[in-house]
């Protein structure tokens, strides 16, 4: 007999007794009652009540083919059938070499070494310190290049090499003394320049700051870490075109890496497969997770080059190897969920058929930057940004204690709409493979419930 179900109010006391959330002020935690997701399909989440929830952020932004997707269910039960976990340290899997290879292929030209890791923040990590042993290991070494160069509000994740990177004062302020320096750089964030300038005359002003800051750390720098085209974190900062080309060339002419996160831009998001093709650029790392499985399970990849890999390529007694690795790095359970995601894509044409949705997102964004307190709409692909201001003349925000952003999305969930602002810049990332039908809901609710708590309508 299966044991029976465990009620709702009792799982909420359980959490409430016991569990730390993350990014989360846990008094205020205390102060509503969590919503318990129990069950999912395609683009809904279903709570032990049984009501639905269009999923208007891919859950943690992963999520691509939908929930409980047959292929990628399918795929997970087979690997189950025969192996749940084996290693990458001294062994080998075929999901993982399979996986490796298709990356490869997909990937931006040039990248032809995979590495295994298991969330973002460490496929980031990965790069970083591969980056910083390429420069004391290639054959004419460059020892001095050690610092990184990260843009204003960067997020690269939460591990401390991730969060030295970090642009972001809310996440990141808190553990400066711990972190290592980082030049940085402005945020290409046309909205609100941090510069100063507008486009189209400033003439990417920024770039040349980037330019600026490698000229006058002559042989010094490691790397730049961008991610490229949207800047998630930051609020669905949409960089200016040409700004990832201009960042490449300028890495070339300094001789120095570009690293690129593609952890939440990745696998269609932005309408194409990788976010860098759309300014037909290679970097020499390409640091992949969420997308990769679709959403379903923790894997990650840090993707490099021939010419990073062969400066590890040696022997034991030569003490070149990359000393790094997690236990699930690779897992087989993982790995078989990516490529039964990568298997999608092809098969559903997902890419092609995002089109209509996007040009819909498109238009529906106009209704939104008509409001009167809606000061900027960012889009790329099925990724946007809607940033409220108490003013757009100048405009100036909400106060941080208003909590506009937390409110509209609080309302919205009335509606059966789980959506999760970036402090006052709303965030519209549903699954890929959300309906047109269910794409126009999600942004009739968001529409609604920002007139409602920004102008005090009644819908
Ligand atoms: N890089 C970027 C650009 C991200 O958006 C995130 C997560 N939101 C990360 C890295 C970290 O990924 P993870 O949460 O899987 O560690």
């Amino acid at each position: 007999m299966p044991d029976a179900p465990i009620d709702a109010a009792t799982l909420r006391r359980w959490d409430k007794d016991h569990l730390w959330h993350p990014f989360t002020a846990q008094k205020d935690w205390y102060a509503v009652e969590p919503l318990v997701i129990d069950r999912a399909e395609g683009a809904e989440l279903i709570d032990t009540e049984g009501r639905r929830y269009l999923d208007g952020v891919s859950s943690l932004w992963c999520n691509v083919h939908g929930h409980r997707h047959p292929t990628i269910d399918a795929a997970i039960r087979g690997q189950l059938e025969k192996l749940a976990h084996s290693t990458l340290l001294g062994l080998t899997h075929p999901t993982a070499a399979e996986l490796a290879r298709r990356l490869v292929e997909l990937a931006p030209e040039g990248l032809t070494r995979v590495f295994f890791s298991d969330d973002g923040a460490t496929a980031v990590e990965v790069a970083l310190k591969m980056a910083f042993q390429y420069w004391r290991q290639k054959p004419d070494p460059e020892p001095d290049r050690t610092a990184f160069v990260a843009l204003g509000g960067a997020y690269h994740g939460d591990t401390i090499g991730d969060v030295s990177l970090g642009g972001v004062d809310r996440f990141h302020t808190m553990f400066r003394p711990l972190l290592f320096p980082v030049l940085r750089a402005p945020i290409p964030f046309c909205y609100r320049c941090p510069l100063g300038l507008e486009r189209p005359g400033c003439g990417m002003a920024c770039l040349e700051e980037v330019d600026r800051l490698l000229a006058s750390h002559p042989g010094t720098v490691a790397g730049v870490v961008v991610e490229p085209i949207v800047q998630g974190a930051a609020g669905m900062v949409v960089h200016p075109e040409g700004y990832l080309r201009g960042l490449r060339e300028i890495t070339r002419t300094h001789g120095t890496l570009l690293i690129a996160d593609e952890v939440a831009v990745g696998f269609g998001r932005t309408g194409r497969m990788f976010a860098s093709e759309l300014e037909g650029v290679s970097p020499d790392f390409l640091c992949l997770a969420k997308g990769i499985t679709g959403g379903y399970l923790p894997l990650a990849a840090t993707l490099t080059t021939e010419e990073v890999y062969s400066a590890f390529f040696a022997t034991t007694a030569e003490g070149k190897t990359f000393q790094h690795g997690h236990t699930y790095g690779g897992n087989p359970l993982g790995a078989a969920a990516a490529l039964a995601t990568l298997r999608v894509f092809e098969e559903e044409r997902t890419l092609d058929r995002l089109r209509p949705k996007v040009a819909l997102l498109s238009r529906r964004l106009e209704e939104f930057a008509a409001l009167k307190h809606v000061g900027d709409v960012r889009q790329k692909g099925l990724m946007a940004g809607i940033e409220l201001v108490r003013d757009r003349e100048s405009k100036r925000e909400f106060a941080w204690h208003e909590q506009v952003g937390n409110r509209v999305c609080r309302r919205a969930r009335d509606y059966g709409v789980l959506i999760r602002p970036l402090g006052d810049v709303l965030v519209v990332m549903p699954p890929l493979s959300i309906s047109e039908e269910q794409l126009d809901r999600l942004l009739d609710v968001m529409l609604r419930c920002v007139r409602e708590v920004t102008e005090g309508t009644a819908g």
